[in-house]
């Protein structure tokens, strides 16, 4: 499958909530939001996994959120919020070390201790608010 954004993400943001690093399986997660999906051309065949059986902080926050797979690796590549026209995209799939720095950070009481705060990056306990 194959992702093009027209456009620069509105935020990037990592959440390092107990949901986030299972469903990853890494230690937190990087997204690059755009507010509209429309904007974003996806080509080929995605794997649509709804109410993960996975335990976490990132389940309780009301969203229908509906993850699209990789069927080829199994990567996370990008999510959708039912209802809501926003799109964002896992950051490691465009594999860029100049893609925008994070601008947010979530559920930062769940960072690793050995991970620094992002310089510049707001700092959220939870959710960010809005
Ligand atoms: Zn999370």
């Amino acid at each position: 499958m194959h992702v093009t954004v027209e456009n620069e993400p509105v935020a990037v943001v990592t959440c390092h909530c107990d949901f986030c690093q299972r469903r990853t399986g890494s230690v937190f997660q990087v997204s690059a939001v755009f507010p509209d999906a429309r904007a974003v051309t996806i080509t080929g065949e995605t794997k649509i996994y709804n109410g993960l059986e996975v335990k976490g902080v990132g389940t309780s926050n009301g969203d229908e959120v509906s993850y699209h797979f990789c069927p080829m690796c199994g990567s996370t590549v990008f999510w959708t919020f039912e209802g809501r026209p926003v799109l964002a995209i896992a950051v490691g799939n465009f594999a860029d070390p100049d893609f925008p720095a994070p601008t947010a950070e979530l559920h930062t009481p769940y960072r690793h201790h050995w991970l620094e705060p992002v310089a510049g990056a707001e700092q959220f306990k939870g959710f960010r608010p809005g």
